[in-house]
């Protein structure tokens, strides 16, 4: 039995864009259309990736408005992150430009696992976001690949974390 590697994720993004259904999905396998957004808690999950045990810790982080010294707590001791968009909202989307940079300033590293993520896909007729600007950035941003996501039809949830832990575990490999 091989060992057990412990990775912290932390999820983040605007505020309604989905990030606690996306984790209670991947993590309980709900759909929890109730959730406080204001919440911000931290979950336990252990998973079979190739061949190898995980157990991640994942903070599903609420508020960004502010900077605090918390947060940049978290980031420094998150090992990747999600970047979460709503396609029904522009906004979400500028917003996670100033997020991915605070994460970089903070771990002052040249790369960082992360992933983009558009969720709310299901939501057809609101979309204002095309699939093809998620592509773009993550074009643009380099490395970062990009999911579009429904909580709420579980579609492509394993698949960003999954992305995400063959990422760090991809860096440590390498180091
Ligand atoms: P957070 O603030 O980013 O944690 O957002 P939440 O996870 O609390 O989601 C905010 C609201 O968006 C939820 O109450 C749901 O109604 C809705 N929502 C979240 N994910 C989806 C999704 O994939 N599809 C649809 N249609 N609605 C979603
Ligand atoms: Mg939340």
């Amino acid at each position: 039995m091989s060992r057990m590697r412990d990775y912290k994720l932390v999820v983040l993004g605007a505020g309604g864009v989905g990030k606690s259904c996306l984790t209670v999905q991947f993590v309980q396998g709900v759909y929890l259309d109730t959730y406080d957004p204001t919440i911000e808690d931290s979950y336990r999950k252990n998973i079979e990736i190739d061949n190898k045990q995980f157990s991640l810790e994942i903070l599903d982080t609420a508020g960004v408005a502010q900077f605090t010294a918390m947060r940049e707590l978290y980031i420094k001791s998150g090992m990747g992150f999600l970047l979460v968009y709503s396609v029904t909202d522009r906004q979400s989307l500028q917003e996670l430009m100033e997020l991915r940079e605070q994460v970089l300033r903070i771990k002052d590293m040249d790369h960082v696992p992360m992933v983009l993520i558009g969720n709310k896909a299901d939501l057809i007729d609101e979309r204002v976001v095309p699939v093809e600007e998620g592509i773009a950035l993550s074009g643009e941003w380099g490395k970062v690949p990009f999911y579009e996501t429904s909580a709420l039809l579980r579609s492509n949830v394993d698949e960003v974390f999954v992305d995400l832990v063959r990422q760090i575990l991809r860096d440590e490999l390498a180091a």
